[in-house]
């Protein structure tokens, strides 16, 4: 994803508040998964742009600015998400419009 997109992405999310687990990912993905076209899948998908791809092909995730739309999980719930949870009670996202 290129950085002008990116960052349209962050300034948009920014209004929404995230309380983050840091003990605990909600969402479990398999790094040493390689396919290219699963990859690009999520790339594009995922609404807070949290996947990525590092110069090896292998994906790169960071759970923190998770959104709860179970988009990765149901496009990857059998190649790169091995598990996909709800955040504990008290974490997770909580929208806001303005
Ligand atoms: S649940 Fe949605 S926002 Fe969260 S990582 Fe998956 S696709 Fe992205």
């Amino acid at each position: 994803m290129s950085k002008v997109k990116k960052f349209d992405v962050i300034q948009k999310l920014g209004v929404d508040k995230i309380a983050v687990n840091e003990g605990s990912t909600h969402i479990v993905i398999d790094k040493d998964y390689v396919g290219e076209q699963e990859l690009q899948k999520v790339i594009k998908a995922c609404p807070a742009a949290l996947y990525d791809e590092d110069e090896f092909g292998s994906v790169r995730f960071d759970f923190a600015g998770c959104l709860e739309c179970g988009t990765c999980r149901v496009l990857c719930g059998k190649t790169i998400v091995k598990q996909w949870n709800y955040p504990e009670s008290s974490f997770g996202v909580e929208f806001r419009y303005g």
